[in-house]
């Protein structure tokens, strides 16, 4: 049984990536130079975790040097999605763990960058339930949040509890739209406006309600076109254990295309098999 299933994963994986990697060519165009060039992280950890959504501190330091050699600079989202320079990047740190306040913000104030912080409300403080692993990660605290918002951090929400929001009834997805936006806001003192839906998962119901909540803009995993940006669905990168300073620069150039349909399609992979912890949550 064991084997059926590891033979039926190694012949998967390729497969999934393979289909993907040509479908992407197939539908994708080159990318805009305007498209939000938008890196993401998730914990900061040296022992390792299931899953690949993790770097080391060694690992996230090298990517902030390079992103600092190579004269990046951290801007706003409004600035980033109104007018930005091919040198300008948003660094996300997705759920706002814990980890992130330890390890990743010092480095960040060490070279003189800001970023995005998402927690999801109902975890602010405590540990995580919905990403399945070796350890269980805890999530920054109120006052942790509102240190990194007063250093300039922008903090957006994440919604109340990470649940894939298409499965929601009507009064639950307010909830988590609307409520999270208002009890941040309570939080930093600051409006909060924009959203990121929990496991990169929304549909236009889900995105009417994002507007109509007062939300800016909303983010999402991946874009589902390179040459126009839909604000309500704005695609991330995501930087994994596996990753080096090549792929961050291929993430950043958007080129040679080859390679950046690769990074997209990896990250579009380990995102699908992030979302069993959905399925195998108990
Ligand atoms: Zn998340």
């Amino acid at each position: 049984m064991v084997l059926i299933i590891s033979v039926y994963f190694i012949l998967l994986i390729p497969m999934l990536y393979l289909t993907g990697w040509l479908y992407w060519f197939v539908k994708h165009k080159k990318p805009s130079k305007n498209m939000p060039r938008i890196i993401s992280f998730h914990k900061i950890s040296d022992s390792p975790e299931l899953g690949g959504t993790f770097n080391t501190t060694k690992q996230f330091e090298n990517f902030i040097k390079f992103l600092r050699k190579n004269k990046y600079e951290s801007v706003n989202i409004y600035k980033m999605l109104t007018k930005p320079d091919k040198k300008n990047v948003l660094i996300f740190f997705d759920d706002a763990y814990e980890s992130i306040y330890s390890h990743a913000f010092p480095i960040m104030k060490k070279y003189g960058y800001t970023g995005v912080l998402c927690p999801v409300v109902n975890y602010i403080g405590k540990n995580n339930t919905w990403d399945r692993g070796i350890n269980r990660f805890k999530h920054m605290n109120e006052e942790q949040i509102k240190e990194m918002s007063e250093n300039g951090f922008e903090i957006i929400s994440h919604s109340m509890n990470h649940r894939d929001l298409r499965k929601l009834k009507k009064t639950e997805l307010l909830k988590e739209i609307n409520e999270s936006k208002k009890q941040l806001e309570k939080i930093i003192g600051k409006r909060v406006e924009y959203f990121i839906y929990p496991f990169g998962l929304y549909n236009d119901n889900i995105k009417g309600k994002v507007m109509k909540a007062g939300y800016r803009g909303a983010f999402s995993s991946h874009n589902e076109r390179n040459d126009i940006i839909d604000f309500f669905a704005i695609g991330r990168n995501t930087m994994y254990i596996i990753d080096t300073n090549f792929d961050l620069k291929v993430i950043l150039d958007r080129e040679p295309l080859f390679l950046f349909g690769h990074e997209d399609q990896k990250g579009r992979i380990i995102n699908w098999f992030s979302r069993f912890s959905i399925v195998i949550k108990i």
